[in-house]
């Protein structure tokens, strides 16, 4: 069996890229250097800070957390809350020291589920860079990132991931899962089980951390996972609607994969009265409006909350040890697609081009509102209130539940689209500390790194985001437009911001500069100088 790739044959991972590529669609520019962010420094303490670690924990505090290079290296409690602190307490001066009293420290969150651009972006305008991506997710508090497909290729994915990993650019650090090329619709290469152990084979050797599933015929599939097992690749699938009938999410599920993401397979693991969704005879998978309008009629031709063929299909997927990335977020705009094209963040922070990409199109991937309706939003009101109790349910069983926000399509951006999913989770009935914990330590379990990132203890890396305010209080303080306040000494309107610094590998970053240099990007980027006045007003 030969390791390297076939006479012809492209390098594992590159499939779909190389695709993209012949027909116009390059990847996005990836990021070369860092002009932000100060550090890792050789001692670095944070001063009377209150902990929120991300295990689920309630907070504590105060505590100073010292910080050498990247790592955490002490967390030292140094009083009682509203007491004076005893300075003899505290651990020894750092050469840089932040105060922190006040102010709330949690681990780096986790995006789950996350693209660093697509191709697809060229067929609108202008691509955003890989700088803009970064710099919108460090602004948010990301500073661990699981790339699903790769499509700017895994080559690309991986070079980013050793920058990041040296810090020579402003980027979190980044998890590489490439696109399985064995999708009829998509780019299918990978005919065989055969075919498939070997491909697995080689884009292990290339250093990938893991594999993006759309589905494949199920002989295919099950060979991949167990190849996947034997080499410790780790595995996430959207289960397209074109496989779901075949391998809905509990059967690979059992079969060893690692995680569904989004919705797709999970109401068909459910059916009991019929086993394919009742599509109307006129549906075409590749008309996204009836592809997405239908997507929303699911859960509710499924076995309803609390009935018995619910219960036994929750206690299989506990049994196989699955996780869910629900990535509640891109189909937000399914039931109110006002409330997602008209958010505060467009017009500042919504590069032009992807903009553009965001508005109806036949042909564009996720640019399906171009009949949305009343009835659609509707359904999938209906839809979402099924799919958060179960995915609810789930983690109060023990399930693992994880943030994935899946920006870049359907009026999301980065950064932005990832602490909606944090309203989000909490709408499904997470507590606050839950969805923490969804977005720290329960992420870093899911991506292989949880002996390195996700809490706050001693020897893991140095990744913490410093809060002005207290995140539990509001996740809407987390965006970088902030939250509305009236100050009523003053009468006027203020614009709060939680997140102060994002802290990854011992480099501060701080936020407010991170997103004055997004709001430059996007000027510079604009092809119409009244570009932000389209954003906000029909024409
Ligand atoms: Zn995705």
């Amino acid at each position: 069996m030969s390791s390297g790739p076939l006479h012809g044959e492209l390098d594992a991972g590159e499939e779909i890229t190389v695709a993209l590529g012949k027909a116009g669609q390059p990847p996005l520019e990836g990021a070369v250097g860092r002009d932000r962010g100060e550090g890792p420094f050789d001692r670095l303490v944070l001063r009377g800070a209150t902990v929120i670690d991300g295990t689920g924990a309630p907070p504590w505090g105060p505590a100073d957390i010292v910080l050498e290079r990247d790592r955490i290296v002490a967390i030292v409690p140094v009083g009682s809350p509203k007491k004076a602190i005893d300075p003899n307490r505290r651990p020894p001066q750092g050469d840089r020291e932040i105060d922190c009293h006040g102010k709330y420290v949690t681990p780096g969150f986790v995006d789950c589920h996350a693209h660093i651009g697509v191709p697809f972006y060229a067929l609108s305008g202008p691509m955003p860079s890989a700088d803009y991506v970064y710099k919108l997710w460090l602004a948010h508090g990301v500073t661990t990132v699981r790339e699903m497909g790769t499509f700017n290729g895994l080559g690309w994915t991986l070079n980013q991931k050793e920058l990041s990993s040296r810090n020579t650019i402003a980027a979190p650090r980044l998890v590489a899962h490439a696109y399985f090329p064995a999708v009829n619709d998509m780019l299918k290469v990978i005919h065989t089980p055969e075919q498939a152990r070997e491909w697995l084979r080689r884009l292990k050797q290339r250093g990938a951390d893991g594999v993006k599933f759309f589905g494949a015929p199920p002989a295919i599939m099950q060979a991949a996972l167990d190849e996947c097992s034997k080499l410790g690749l780790r595995s996430g699938c959207h289960h397209a609607q074109l496989a779901v009938t075949r391998m809905n999410a509990l059967t690979s599920a059992r079969w060893g994969l690692t995680s569904s993401e989004h919705y797709y397979g999970l109401p068909e693991a459910l059916f009991e009265k019929q086993i394919v969704q009742s599509f109307p005879a006129d549906y075409d998978y590749n008309d996204e409006y009836f592809r997405f309008a239908v997507a929303g009629q699911s859960f509710s031709q499924a076995a309803q909350p609390g009935s018995p063929k619910w219960n036994e299909v929750m206690e299989r997927f506990l049994e196989a040890g699955h996780t869910f990335v629900p990535t509640f977020v891109p189909y937000d705009g399914n039931r109110d697609v006002m409330r997602a094209r008209r958010a505060d963040w467009h017009d500042e922070y919504t590069w032009e081009g992807l903009w553009n990409y965001f508005q109806p199109s036949r042909e564009w991937h996720g640019a399906y509102y171009f009949r949305w309706s009343t009835t659609n939003e509707i359904e999938w009101k209906a839809n979402y209130r099924i799919w958060m109790q179960f995915i609810n349910e789930y983690k109060n069983h023990g399930g693992r539940v994880c943030a994935g926000s899946d920006s870049g399509f359907i009026f999301q951006i980065f950064g932005f689209g990832y602490i909606r999913e944090l309203e989000l989770l909490q709408e499904a009935g997470f507590h606050p500390l839950e969805v923490v914990r969804a977005a720290t330590s329960q992420g870093a379990e899911l991506v292989g790194l949880a002996d390195e990132v996700g809490s706050v203890d001693v020897g893991k890396k140095a990744d913490l985001l410093v809060h002005d305010h207290n995140p539990l209080e509001d996740f809407k303080m987390l965006y970088g437009t902030g939250a509305m306040r009236l100050n009523d000494a003053t009468g006027k309107v203020e614009w709060q911001r939680a997140l102060a610094l994002t802290i990854k590998d011992g480099v501060v970053y701080d936020t407010a500069e991170l997103l004055a240099d997004v709001r430059r990007i996007v000027v510079a980027g604009r092809t119409q100088p009244d570009a932000n006045d389209k954003q906000a007003a029909p024409t």
